[in-house]
């Protein structure tokens, strides 16, 4: 079972990036978390080959509070667009924490965004939490329909498997 994508990633969306720094700031005072998913930067018109991250994947029973955002494990996606996690620092420091750390094993971008989250308030590591280059790229994503693929039945189903 291959959990994560081994194709190189290339950046992240620009709307996507958008879409992580406003959510992080309507969580606040809380953290926000969320998994990272990408498509093959072909399918997005770009003559490169790789991974570009275009969607963020919220887990439904993210427990979230200023210090920390846990995420039920077994909720983590098992999906092949999988290429890694973001999630904020109310506090503002862009440094992953030793707890932090510890998540990172799986996928090869792991984004951090800070209070106060303007369009800089934000870092890319590895999975060794090493800062890594991510480039934001100005890409038009597929259509709005597939940027929230995670439906409401989707969350229902999940729901209803729980009780
Ligand atoms: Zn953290």
């Amino acid at each position: 079972m291959r959990l994560f994508r081994s194709s190189e990633i290339l950046g992240i969306a620009a709307e996507t990036l958008e879409f992580v720094l406003e959510a992080s700031e309507e969580t606040h005072p809380n953290e926000y978390m969320g998994f990272l998913r990408g498509e093959d930067a072909r399918d997005l018109g770009l003559d490169r080959d790789g991974t570009v991250i275009t969607d963020v994947l919220v887990i439904p029973g993210t427990e979230s509070n200023p210090v920390s955002a846990t995420v039920k494990t077994s909720m983590v996606p098992n999906d092949r667009h999988a290429v890694g996690s973001v999630h904020s620092h109310p506090n503002g420091v862009l440094r992953p924490s030793d707890a932090d750390l510890g998540t990172f094993g799986n996928g090869d971008a792991h984004i951090i965004v800070g209070a106060p989250y303007g369009w800089n308030d934000w870092r890319a590591f590895d999975r060794d939490g090493k800062r890594r280059k991510l480039d934001v790229l100005d890409v038009d994503l597929p259509d709005d329909e597939a940027f929230f693929d995670f439906t409401q039945e989707d969350i229902d189903r999940e729901l209803s498997e729980d009780s």
